[in-house]
């Protein structure tokens, strides 16, 4: 995410609730078919049984040198939003975070004016935060967001690329396929594009082709759903039917709903406490009996 609906500025945080660290149900957690990586490993809530992968809330260990999942994040939250829960489940080191547009400017305080330094500061120091509580790394494009390259709020999610995108699909793609060359055994999470903000679809359609040039089989990509857009669609969207060429397949990925909201407090200058619930309550709609995150995947052609 990078731009924010005007709601927000209405946003009430005196009704924040207490959110430590609650254990979900093991027994729950079953019930949902866990994608590929989540279920193999184990759960870091405190109940669990067996060694944790990861102690809570910081994390200290040795980075391991392979990375297995690589998720390609728009803007410095979009990694945490969407995939968060499934983030703080994995061994330290083995999510790779790829920052797109890292020079940004936005910033949900508009009466609070901000130098533009000053709000990549606090970004930069968020998403440094982020590390430390999940163990993932990170990896920055250095590329200018929308609102940098003269689109508005609004009419960041209805442009088309322009000539003010001359150039960002070109670095992003071949970002992308060195990344895949370095990484030839990690798998692949892109933006679906859910809301349609012009740089997930930038991110998205530029990964794929960046991808497909460095020969990297399409079993090992998928889409996550972008948060807190998705979160606004009523009941449990269907997304299989997103793109008019290919039909795609849902995994589902158990998650703490109650750590990641505790991730996403971290991006305070983006995100309002009512869209963390909203984000919250929307892995509980798609979990149906518990609570996760999902992930959408090419059917077999
Ligand atoms: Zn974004």
């Amino acid at each position: 995410m990078d731009v924010f609906p005007r709601r927000v500025r209405t946003a009430d945080r005196s009704s924040e609730p207490d959110v430590a660290p609650i254990p979900e149900k093991r027994s729950a957690v079953r019930t949902l078919q866990a994608s590929s990586t989540a279920s193999t490993e184990a759960d870091p809530t405190p109940s669990s049984p067996g060694p944790s992968p990861q102690p809570y809330p910081l994390c200290t260990g040795e980075r391991e040198p392979e990375v297995r999942l690589i998720i390609l994040s728009p803007h410095p939250d979009d990694a945490a939003l969407s995939c968060g829960g499934e983030m703080l489940k994995a061994r330290p080191g083995h999510v790779l975070v790829v920052n797109v547009f890292t020079r940004t400017a936005a910033w949900r305080f508009p009466d609070a004016a901000q130098h533009i330094e000053q709000i990549q500061a606090i970004r930069h120091k968020e998403e440094s935060l982020m590390t430390r509580l999940t163990g993932a790394r990170i990896h920055a494009l250095d590329l200018p967001e929308a609102l940098l390259r003269g689109h508005s709020q609004d009419e960041a999610f209805t442009a088309e690329a322009g000539p003010a995108e001359s150039g960002i699909a070109d670095s992003v793609m071949a970002a992308v396929s060195n990344l895949a060359r370095q990484h030839a055994q990690a798998r692949w999470r892109l933006p679906l594009g859910v809301g349609n903000h012009i740089d997930h679809r930038i991110v998205r359609d530029s990964a794929l082709t960046g991808l497909r040039n460095a020969g990297v089989d399409e079993r090992r990509v998928s889409f996550y759903e972008d948060l807190p857009y998705a979160a606004l669609l009523s009941e449990v969207p269907d997304f299989s039917r997103f793109f008019s060429m290919r039909t795609l397949e849902e995994n589902g990925c158990p998650i703490n709903k109650f750590r990641k909201s505790e991730l996403l407090r971290l991006y305070w200058s983006q995100l309002s406490w009512n869209q963390i619930v909203g984000v919250r309550d929307y892995a509980g709609r798609v979990g149906r009996v518990i609570t996760a995150e999902r992930c959408w995947h090419f059917a077999k052609a």
